[in-house]
């Protein structure tokens, strides 16, 4: 059996750590393996996460906590969690218990039959605002509609890969990752395992509206040129249809006794041209704004601390 990397990222999840910690030595404890290690990110949290995490890397030396300088959010923190690890295969899940870690063997379960990926499938999601569900069913069909990746419905952050496919992720060197779709894009041999995400166990979901908004922007952005097309074929419509119009102005004007008066037509193209003007900008900035964000290539992560009892087998590493 493989020595196996569990990455979890955390923030503000204090009530959730013990018996997230427990489960996990619960589950991973009796496998045959070579060995395993759990890292905990504590991602910038200003709960108790972090004298937690300490706590448990202080008697176990299975635990390596990692501390973010501040919150950079859940996916620059599974990278942190990435770079940090040296299994042969990376399992990487979330710390409120919606991914519970009893699957665990069924991962290394399809890992050993020759799979390089596996990904947790969720059935159903107990507590989910109709909102979010609404936003990432829309979500979910405009990415699989505008860029050749696909995206399989309730398949998140909860997966295993192999040491080959961190490998070739790590050789990615974009600041915007949009794991989901950079996981499916790498290609490989997929499974899926099918289940029901429990209600969160304690504590409010850490990612915000605000937050799904901006990471399905970055995946549509950095997946997928086309919305820059359609900008340009908005402009080919309007200008279509203004000529139009034009011609029917002319019209009235030479062939009939009336033509187009009023001050309402004017204001109304203005408004209109000023829309799609607008809209085309605000695409043409999306995609300039990710250029920004790459070119000034900052680090996607800090590490401000790491805290591990067995440094003999696990070398240590500072920054991404
Ligand atoms: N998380 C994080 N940084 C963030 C937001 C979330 O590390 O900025 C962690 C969080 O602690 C949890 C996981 O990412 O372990 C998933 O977050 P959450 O449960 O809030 O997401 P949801 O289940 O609503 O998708
Ligand atoms: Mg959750």
């Amino acid at each position: 059996m493989p020595r196996v990397s569990i990455i979890i990222p955390l923030y503000d999840e204090e009530n959730n750590l013990q018996e997230l910690y427990q489960r996990l030595k619960k589950v991973l404890d009796p496998l045959t393996l070579e060995d395993y290690e759990i890292i905990l990110i504590d991602d910038g949290s200003s709960d108790g996460t972090w004298p937690i995490i300490q706590k448990f890397s202080e008697t176990d030396p299975k635990v390596k906590g990692i501390k973010l300088s501040r919150n950079f959010g859940h996916q620059s923190a599974l990278i942190a969690g990435m770079d940090h690890a040296e299994g042969d295969v990376l399992i990487t899940m979330d710390g409120d218990l919606q991914h519970p870690p009893e699957l665990i063997p069924q991962f290394l379960a399809k890992w050993q039959e020759g799979f390089d990926i596996v990904c947790a499938q969720r059935e159903r999601t107990e507590n989910i605002s109709w909102i979010k569900n609404f936003f990432s069913k829309f979500f979910l069909f405009a990415f699989n509609k505008i860029s050749f990746v696909r995206l399989k419905e309730g398949v998140a952050d909860f997966r295993l890969i192999s040491r080959e496919v961190v490998g070739v992720l790590k050789t990615m060197k974009e600041r915007c990752r949009f794991l989901r779709g950079l996981v499916s894009w790498v290609g490989f041999r997929s499974a899926y395992i099918v289940y029901t995400a429990p209600k969160r166990l304690s504590g409010k979901a850490k990612y915000s509206l605000r937050k799904s908004l901006f990471l399905a922007l970055t995946g549509i952005l950095s997946f997928s040129p086309q919305p820059l097309y359609w900008a340009g074929f908005l402009g080919l419509v309007v200008t279509f249809f203004s000529f139009i119009y034009i011609i029917y102005a002319i019209y009235l004007k030479l062939f009939t006794h009336s033509s187009l008066s009023g001050w309402a037509s004017i204001l109304i193209s203005v408004l209109f041209l000023g829309g799609v003007q607008l809209i085309t900008i605000g695409i043409l900035g999306s995609y300039l704004a990710m250029v920004f964000e790459e070119v000034k290539g900052r680090p996607i992560y800090i590490v401000q601390k790491i805290t591990y009892k067995n440094s003999k087998n696990w070398k240590e590493e500072v920054n991404g």
